[in-house]
């Protein structure tokens, strides 16, 4: 077992050759890999963490040479990469591509990547699946027919991981029944991101925080997750899934229990997942009665949006025009544990809101009892505001004299700007998912029982929105949601961050 918890950056200095590995990419020509993956591999390839005789290896149906998988993939690292693309690494990375072309549906396919992939079975062999879901049955029946999944092999799952209890049951049955769990990395890339592992940071390296953290300090949280883009080209994907599915059951919850879960023993895996599990298990369920009062549900109409004109949701393309499907979403969620009790985690993602950003705000309890007379008897209280893009930062807000002669008090934020104050670029999510993943640590990735748990509290949720009469409000292009979404917090006498 690898015990080696580092990020890839850290761990990168003490190892003098990086591990070989193939990298099998189901899904090689899609967007996902041409925007995301093999950008982030040829980073990980120019800060010398891959070693020049790992392969990656594109698979998919289109006819393609090796070399037009390569000029693909040229084409898509510069575009994406920018000024870090640099032509002689290229020439280095390039070496290490490869494509077969493997319809996934296909028994015979598979033999042609059984030949490529022969001779090598004693390093570690990673199986991207970056496919739609309902291609992984398929996939892991035919990988496991022809033999080429082996001890070494490590499975690496995109979400959607299902789209109810039940489907992502299955899925989990299928690859559980080829490897063991320890192979499985089932990905959400929010768990990549620097500023998330911060929180990890913030929360365990730094004594002061500890007692602070728990009902009777903190008043209420949020989580913002909202976008500017509507369903862009996945109009028919987005109609199925919506954002309860798409965002809520991975991202929020993901976030939700990293704020919330105890200090794990150490930082390996299963520590820190054994501890998220218990949060998810102690959310309290929210059934069709409950659904009403603690849950918004909105979808967008025409509006503007950053300037620009947007169009409704229903004039989407690939979206029926009679569509109950949600593009946003707020939910109050209470987890029933002794540190928690009373504390409500407000949660709240959207498509086509004014700002694109992801944000925590935690806001803590007033003062017992304020020695300031008049105003300032209703000071504001503390919040930490947890910024986790499109910038990284941390404030903390506190009250402090304002100069001159009479005691006035005003909030300023003590601000931390991580990339000002480390001056080194922050690795992508998938840079960082894909090191640690090649590096076998699965402390980012979920495991099998948190992404069962995650569903069990979303399906009820969905369940009595499917049995309520009335679908989604009507919103905005361009505002914060339907206005049952500040009703919903108003309800308990608090406003979402921006309406403050
Ligand atoms: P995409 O652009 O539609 O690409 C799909 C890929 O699968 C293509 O390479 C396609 O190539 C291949 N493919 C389709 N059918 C196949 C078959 N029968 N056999 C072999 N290959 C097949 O999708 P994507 O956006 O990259 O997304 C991939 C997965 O990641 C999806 O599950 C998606 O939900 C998830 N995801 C995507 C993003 C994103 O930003 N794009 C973000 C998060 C999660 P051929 O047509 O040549 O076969």
């Amino acid at each position: 077992m690898n015990t080696d918890t580092r990020p890839p950056s850290q761990a990168a200095g003490s190892r003098a050759t990086p591990p070989t590995f193939d990298l099998i990419l189901f899904g090689g020509t899609g967007d996902l890999a041409m925007r995301k993956l093999l950008p982030a591999l040829y980073r990980r390839f120019a800060a010398g963490q891959v070693a020049h005789d790992a392969r990656i290896i594109g698979i998919a149906r289109s006819a393609l040479s090796a070399e037009e998988y390569a000029t693909r993939a040229e084409a898509a690292c510069r575009q994406h990469l920018g000024a870090d693309f640099q032509d002689e690494t290229w020439a280095g990375f390039r070496a290490l591509l490869g494509y077969v072309r493997v319809d996934a549906t296909t028994s015979t396919d598979y033999q042609n990547l059984a030949a490529v992939l022969k001779g090598r079975e004693a390093i570690t062999r990673l199986f991207f699946l970056s496919t739609a879901p309902d291609l992984f049955a398929a996939i892991c029946k035919e990988l496991a027919a022809v033999d080429i999944v082996c001890p070494t092999s490590r499975i690496m799952l995109e979400k959607p991981l299902g789209e109810d209890g039940e489907s992502a049951a299955r899925i989990n049955d299928t690859v559980g029944a080829m490897v063991s769990e320890r192979q499985i990395y089932r990905i959400d890339h929010y768990l990549g991101k620097e500023t998330v592992q911060n929180l990890m940071a913030l929360r365990f390296g730094n004594a002061f925080f500890e007692p602070l953290w728990r009902r009777g300090q903190i008043r209420h949280v949020q989580i913002t997750v909202a976008e500017q883009l509507g369903v862009e080209k996945r109009g028919d994907f987005y109609d199925r899934t919506g954002a309860l599915r798409d965002m809520v059951q991975n991202h929020l919850l993901q976030l939700l229990c990293i704020l919330a879960m105890e200090p794990p023993a150490t930082n390996a895996a299963d520590a820190v997942r054994d501890e998220k599990l218990k949060v998810l298990r102690a959310l309290r369920p929210i059934g069709e009665a409950e659904a009403l009062i603690k849950t918004a549900r909105g979808q967008y109409r025409a509006g503007i949006v950053g300037a620009m004109k947007a169009q409704g949701y229903l004039e989407e393309a690939g979206v029926d025009p009679a569509s109950r499907t949600e593009t946003f979403v707020a939910i109050k969620a209470e987890i029933d544990t002794w540190r928690w009790a009373g504390v409500p985690f407000y949660l709240r993602t959207g498509k086509r809101l004014p700002q694109a950003v992801a944000e925590i705000v935690v806001t803590f309890d007033q003062v017992p009892h304020s020695i300031f007379t008049g105003r300032f008897n209703s000071d504001p209280p503390n919040r930490l505001v947890i910024r986790l893009q499109p910038d990284e930062f941390i404030t903390l807000r506190i009250l402090a004299k304002a100069p001159g002669e009479s005691m006035r008090l005003k909030p300023v934020d003590l601000a931390l700007d991580l990339g000002e104050s480390f001056k080194a670029r922050p690795l992508e999510a998938y840079e960082r998912l894909l090191g640690d993943a090649i590096a076998g640590n699965l402390t980012l990735f979920m495991r099998r029982d948190e992404v069962e748990a995650a569903w069990n509290w979303i399906d009820p949720i969905r369940a009595a929105w499917d049995a309520d009469d009335d679908g989604p409000k009507a919103y905005a292009s361009g505002s914060w949601g339907p206005s049952t979404s500040s009703a919903l917090i108003a309800r308990d006498g608090f406003a979402w961050h921006d309406e403050l």
